[in-house]
């Protein structure tokens, strides 16, 4: 009896150990958003360089590839809000602060971005604000070397975004912009990073749940 158990107990390790890769914030429980109104699950973007060109260098795959030799911050911004707000299995919304919800709602609902200093090397970093376990305000400082070409502002404001919401360093290299190791294949949101954000933003508790099967569908996104 236990033998004929033995390919499943195998599956749950193994999948245990493919499955592991984002990592939250310790503590945190996210942003306190209300699912109650599509107002109340906004958390709001302020830029402070919207009309800054960017050079493009964005594969022709990309959903910017084709729209010009320069881009502004102001769209790459909103391509990275398009991103996250696909994650079809999270409840939380990124909107930029022009949003018609804004006034009414931005109380402890705000990321900043501005150009300033970082640590050591860092193009930028990002400085959340908490009460208790909830995050209140996050501060996104980048470099003038952020804004060398789209591909790496993308790939930067997406990390700072992703660590803003909760998310820490993932353990994947692969399939995660939040990896502490850089990958220039990886510049957008990727399944880690989505599992990670559906596991602090789920829309139902059934999302949450990670449907681990041998890494062939470990997808909660
Ligand atoms: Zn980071």
């Amino acid at each position: 009896m236990v033998f004929k158990n033995w390919p499943r107990i195998f599956l749950l390790i193994a999948s245990f150990f493919f499955c592991v890769g984002y990592r939250i914030q310790p503590g945190t429980i996210g942003w306190g958003i209300d699912t109650s109104s599509t107002a109340k699950r906004k958390v709001f973007l302020s830029v402070t360089q919207a009309g800054k060109t960017i050079t493009n260098n964005l594969p022709s795959t990309d959903a910017l590839g084709s729209a010009g030799s320069t881009l502004t911050e102001s769209q790459l911004m909103q391509s990275i809000i398009d991103d996250f707000n696909g994650i079809t299995r999270s409840s939380l919304i990124l909107a930029l602060d022009s949003d018609s919800d804004y006034a009414a709602n931005k109380t402890n609902k705000r990321i900043t971005i501005e150009v300033g200093s970082a640590a050591g090397q860092s193009s930028g970093e990002a400085r959340l604000t908490f009460s208790g376990r909830t995050i209140t305000d996050c501060k996104i400082s980048l470099t003038d070397k952020a804004f060398t070409s789209a591909k790496d502002y993308v790939a930067l404001v997406t990390h700072e975004i992703g660590h803003c919401l909760g998310l820490e360093h993932s353990q994947d290299s692969v399939w995660a912009v939040m990896s502490y190791f850089y990958n220039d294949q990886v510049y957008r949101l990727a399944i880690d990073d989505k599992m990670g954000i559906v596991h602090l933003y789920a829309n139902t508790a059934s999302d949450a749940a990670e449907k681990a099967t041998f890494g062939a569908a470990c997808s909660t996104q």
